[in-house]
Order: C-alpha cells, then structure tokens, then sequence
C-alpha cells in the first residue's frame, strides 16, 4: 500500500501540533483513526503521541483535562470546547497481564513498538506529512491481516485485553488472524480470566457494534477460547439466525447478547454490566415471549403482563424470525389509543376504592380486579363505570 501524499487532518488537532512543535517537541497522529483512513473509513477522532510530558503539555495549553495521567494521557481542549487526547511516548516497564507501569524519555519507534497490532501502529506527521510504519501495518491492512507486534505470545501476556482487540478488529474490518498470532492467541487466552469483567465487557459491547459479520465474531470467540472464559451461555447456533441487517453502529449489545446466549443476565452479572441493562434482560427471560392470540385482547393482556419489555421481546421475536411479530400491528394500535395497561392507568385509585369503605389488602385487590375487566373492555375505564363494578366487587 503507498501511503497518500497527504490526509486531512482537522485544524484543532493541526493547531495542538503547532503548538508543541513550536516549544520545541515532536507531534505525531497515531493509532487507529490512520488504520481507519487508509482503509478508506472516515475518522476524524485523532490521538496525538508526543514526546512532551503530561506536565509539559499541561503547561502548554490552557484548558486541559487529566483523562488518564498515570497513562501519559492528557485531554487539550480546542477553542469549541472539544477534547483532543495528547498522549506522551511511552513505554512499558512492567506489566502483569491486566495493566502498566510506563516509563516516559522514549522516542516514537519505541512507543510504536508498544503498540498491539501492526495496523495499529502507524504514525503520520500532520505538518511534515511524514509516515512511519516500522512494523508493515500497511501492507497488513492491504492483506487484510492481524498481526501482533512483535512476538505474539509475549504481547499477550503483557496484555490479555488484546487478544478480543485481535478478535474484534477481524470481525469488523474482515480481516484474517495472521497464524501465529491465532496460534498464541489460543495459547494464551486462559489468562483472559485475569481481566476485569469491565474490560472484557467494553470489548465484547464494541465487538458486537462493530463487526461485519456477528456470526464471525461470535465463531472467533468460540474459537480461540474466550467465550469459555468470559461467556459459556453463547450459543454459536444462534448467530447465523439473527437478522444480518442490523448494520453496525445501530447494533443494540444487551439485546444481541440475549439473543445469542442461554441465560443472558448471567452473562450480564459475570460482566458486571449495569442494573439497567441486567433487568432488562431479565424481562427478556421472564417473558411469556408472546401474547396468547394476535387480537387486541390477548395483546393487551400481553402487553401488561410484560411492561417495559414489550418492545424487547417484539425484537427478540423479530431477530429470531426474521419476520415483524404479527401482533405488532395490535400493540401500536393499542398503544396508539392510550388504552389502559396497567394499574396507575384506571380512571380511579386506591383512595377512591377506600371511600367506598373497603379497607386493608382489599382495595389492592380490586384495582387488580378492576383491571382485569378494562383489559377486556378498555371502554370501561371511566371513573363511574369503575366504581360501580368496584361496589358490586366488595
Ligand atoms: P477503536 O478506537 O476503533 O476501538 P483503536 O485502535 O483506536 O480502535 P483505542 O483503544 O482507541 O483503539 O487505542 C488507540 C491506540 O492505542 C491503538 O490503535 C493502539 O495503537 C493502542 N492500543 C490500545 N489498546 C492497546 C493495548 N491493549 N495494547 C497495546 N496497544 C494498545
Ligand atoms: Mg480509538
């Protein structure tokens, strides 16, 4: 691959370049947003590498932000206020499969060397328009290979994390796993377990947003054994079932993970995902996954046994088919009307239930009846028609 003349690089990130190179520094772009470019994606998201220190570059800009310090990272701000992250040459001292210790006073070719994969490490110089690509990233990127940096079992072993990066850049960009660093991949991949749950998850998430082809990202995890590790509840068989016209970045990952996975609110716990997201699935599982009937008195009553998950388990039905749910058309027209669905929905509450004398778990109790009846007849929902069936209840 001949590297292009010149890329356009924005005037905030031109700017931060200036800057540092007028104190007398180097600035390089580096990083993914070059893969990106020479693969012909457009990202304008640039990291610039330096050989300032964090301190330096504090020094130098008026507004920054101390996003990752112990890293070498530190956010500049532009005059409309956008963050550009500056991160200082670096390399590992020691590491111990889960994070570094850094060490700065290095130059460029080494803070490459650091880096995880060949295609990862290209820098390009915004003002001199220089390329460097020590490792041949860009005819890897013209193969369509994944290639560690460096010796592959060792990579990993600094960092296990890089094994999914691995996974998840050859499920997005299609690109094969160059064979030794499968094969050490393989090796390595149970000291995945040593990673923290939101690592592995942040991972799993960006994989299933931005594969190609979620079946090759789910075959991949299989294969190299980190969903033995991290997610035994996937279920390979499913993915060739899920609708391949989800494009990525529209992807919803709770939702792809219920859909691929036997009990996906394990999956969830074990990755420490949010209570949000593990309750959702929750109402995933509990189902019942579909009304009794496709008619409005069996969706109705669907749609409130089910709750907020109703439009999950109509996607999950729709993912799994490959069809709309036929009753589809029945909850937006229930939906549509404002029809009552759940108990704070009846034109009277529990006050006026006690008004009538009813005391004690009772009134709970007729509400419950009461709804009953205007999911059968949602026409009944008026505060008279209520209280006169409420009288005749107790
Ligand atoms: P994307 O942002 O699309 O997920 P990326 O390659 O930009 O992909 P980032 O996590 O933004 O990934 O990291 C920026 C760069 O930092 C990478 O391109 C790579 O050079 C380096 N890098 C990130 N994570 C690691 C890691 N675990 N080990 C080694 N280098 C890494
Ligand atoms: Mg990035």
């Amino acid at each position: 691959m001949t590297f292009p003349a010149t890329i356009e690089v924005p005037e905030p990130i031109l700017d931060i370049a200036r800057t540092l190179e007028k104190a007398g520094f180097e600035a390089w772009c580096v990083g993914g947003t070059l893969r990106d470019i020479l693969l012909g994606h457009s990202n304008t998201d640039y990291d610039i590498a330096t050989n300032a220190t964090p301190d330096q570059v504090q020094r130098l800009f008026p507004r920054t932000v101390g996003i990752g310090i112990k890293y070498g990272t530190v956010g500049v701000l532009d005059r409309s206020r956008q963050l550009h992250e500056v991160t200082t040459f670096r390399r590992d001292v020691t590491t111990d499969g889960r994070h570094a210790v850094v060490a700065y006073g290095v130059e460029l070719a080494e803070d490459l060397a650091r880096r995880d994969f060949t295609i990862n490490a290209l820098a390009y110089h915004p003002l001199r328009r220089e390329w460097r690509d020590p490792f041949d990233g860009a005819a890897d990127l013209q193969r369509g290979v994944v290639r560690a940096v460096g010796d592959p079992g060792e990579r990993f072993r600094e960092d296990y994390l890089r094994i999914l990066r691995a996974l998840r850049f050859a499920a997005r960009f299609d690109f094969q796993i160059e064979p030794g660093t499968w094969q050490a991949a393989r090796t390595a991949a149970s000291g995945l377990a040593q990673l923290s749950a939101e690592r592995v998850r942040d991972e799993w998430y960006k994989g299933l947003r931005t594969a190609r082809s979620i079946e090759r990202l789910v075959s991949l995890w299989v294969d190299v054994g980190a969903a033995k590790v991290w997610l035994p509840e996937l279920e390979r068989e499913q993915a060739p079932s899920i609708a391949k016209t989800v494009p990525a970045g529209d992807r919803d990952p709770v939702l792809l993970t219920a859909l691929l996975s036997t009990a996906p609110s394990t999956v969830l716990r074990r990755l420490k995902a949010s209570n949000a997201e593990i309750d959702r699935v929750l109402g995933m599982e509990r189902g019942p996954e579909k009304p009794d009937g496709n008619d409005e008195r069996s969706v109705r009553r669907w749609l409130a046994a089910v709750g907020t998950s109703a439009d999950d388990l109509m996607s999950l039905w729709r993912s799994r088919r490959g069809a709309i749910p036929p009753w589809s058309s029945a909850a937006q027209e229930i939906r549509r009307r404002h029809d009552p669905l759940t108990r704070g929905d009846l034109a009277l509450n529990g006050t006026d239930i006690q008004a009538l004398g009813v005391t004690g778990p009772r009134v709970g109790q007729i509400l419950t009846e009461l709804l009953e009846r205007v999911l059968e007849r949602p026409e009944l929902n008026t505060r008279e028609a209520l209280l006169e069936i409420a009288r005749e209840l107790w």
